[in-house]
């Protein structure tokens, strides 16, 4: 069976091949809404920043030579405020009363904060307590110079990029273009949420967090329903979605009488590059093309169509995204409690991780296997055991995936 990381070496591969330079076109968006999205562009500061030497303490604009004696007593020549410098020069045994964010005035080479000083009068304050040289304060340019690459193209927009691009006067930013991804759940037994199933029924799931997790990473999902487990029912629903950038199917792709999935792929000529993963859960992963649009089938039960996603689709889309990193990141733990490996498949099954002394310790959680969502909402993480015989021992550093 194919090892999770030759899967995923197919998956690039069939991107890289696909690849065009207008696949996923940069487009314009508002700076709010370029949060999460993939930056098309490299963002140069548009100024030195900060544009001026300026405090980052309220207080007194000193120099600092004249403060080898404390206390010392300074004269206020003037005051510098946030927004409104001060022409003023700071002569020796003078100061200039200056707030957080205002420019240093010429002469000055410390700020004193407002706490280590005490005032006379409105010309005079005592000083008492020394300074370094250009402490409390943030030379020109100490963040970026004007030209500086301060974002570069593939990034993934977080907080502080947001932060930044509104600093550098991005209002509008170029990032890739969402795709497209057609979402069919499939299931003879599947009843929509707001319904209450009869027996031998359950409520559909998978769609709701294939949606959410194609959402996370940065693509549009489409619902296109619940495909009926009848050939008819799927070939419309799936020639549907094979007009989208990605289709992602869940469920009838297991050796049930029923799985019928693959049969209508092929029919519709979609050639499969693998339909089983050495994994588990999430072992009837499949994964093929066809003209523009890669296609999965993803195994039906929650958690495997979870993990499959995390594993194959996520940074599908990445790369579609020409994001820089599309790997999940992959944190290391020691192990709590042994852990049992299988030499066919890999496991990657709910954990609980906690940091402890500098370190994060793991344990598999209690789990009553692939469709045990009430386990999974009660874990942190997902742990990744190897495949090869034996036992990962306590103390072994173990690799997880952080879930939210
Ligand atoms: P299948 O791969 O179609 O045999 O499905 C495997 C298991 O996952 C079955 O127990 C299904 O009932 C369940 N399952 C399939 N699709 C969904 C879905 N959309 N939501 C929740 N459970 C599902
Ligand atoms: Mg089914």
């Amino acid at each position: 069976m194919l090892p999770i990381e030759r899967g995923l070496e197919i998956v690039m591969a069939t991107i890289a091949a696909k690849d065009r330079a207008d696949r996923m076109p940069a487009e314009p968006v508002a700076l709010l809404d370029s949060m999460h999205r993939i930056l098309r562009e490299d963002v140069l500061s548009d100024e030195d920043s900060p544009r001026f030497d300026k405090a980052v303490r309220d207080g007194f604009a000193v120099r600092f030579e004249d403060l080898q004696q404390i206390p010392a007593e300074l004269t206020v020549a003037g005051e510098s405020r946030a927004g409104a410098g001060s022409d003023i020069r700071v002569e020796s045994g003078m100061c200039c009363e200056i707030m957080t964010g205002a420019p240093l005035p010429a002469g000055a080479n410390a700020v004193v904060m407002v706490e280590h000083t005490e005032r006379l009068s409105p010309s005079k304050v005592r000083i008492l307590k020394t300074a370094r040289e250009n402490e409390g304060l943030l030379r020109r340019a100490a963040e970026a110079r004007k030209g500086d690459c301060i974002l570069q193209t593939g990034r993934r927009i977080g907080l502080a990029d947001l932060g930044l691009l509104a600093g550098a006067g991005k209002s509008q930013v170029m990032v890739s273009r969402k795709p497209r991804v057609a979402v069919i759940a499939t299931g003879d037994e599947l009843v929509d949420v707001a319904e209450t199933p009869r027996p031998g029924q359950i409520r559909n799931s998978n769609t709701y967090t294939i949606c959410a997790q194609v959402k996370e990473a940065g693509a549009e999902p489409a619902v296109l329903g619940i495909g009926r487990d009848n050939l008819e029912d799927l070939r419309t629903k799936i020639e549907r979605g094979l007009q989208h950038d990605i289709l992602l199917v869940s469920g009838g792709v297991s050796m049930g009488k029923y799985d019928l999935v693959e049969n209508v792929f092929a029919e519709f000529g979609v050639e499969v590059l693998f339909d089983k993963i050495a994994m588990r859960p999430g072992k009837p992963t499949v994964f093929g093309h066809r003209g523009e649009t890669f296609v999965f089938g993803l195994p039906g039960n929650p958690i495997s169509t979870m993990v499959a996603f995390q594993m194959f689709v996520r940074p599908l889309i990445l790369s579609l995204l020409k994001a820089a990193e599309t790997k999940p990141e992959i944190l290391e733990a020691k192990l709590d409690a042994p852990a049992k490996c299988d030499p066919e498949r890999a496991a990657i099954v709910p954990a609980l991780v906690r940091f402890e002394a500098g370190q994060y310790r793991i344990q598999t959680a209690p789990w009553k296997g692939s469709s045990d969502l009430v386990g999974l909402a009660r874990a942190n993480a997902l742990i990744m055991i190897p495949r090869r015989p034996g036992n990962l021992e306590a103390g072994d550093t173990a690799q997880f995936l952080l879930m939210e």
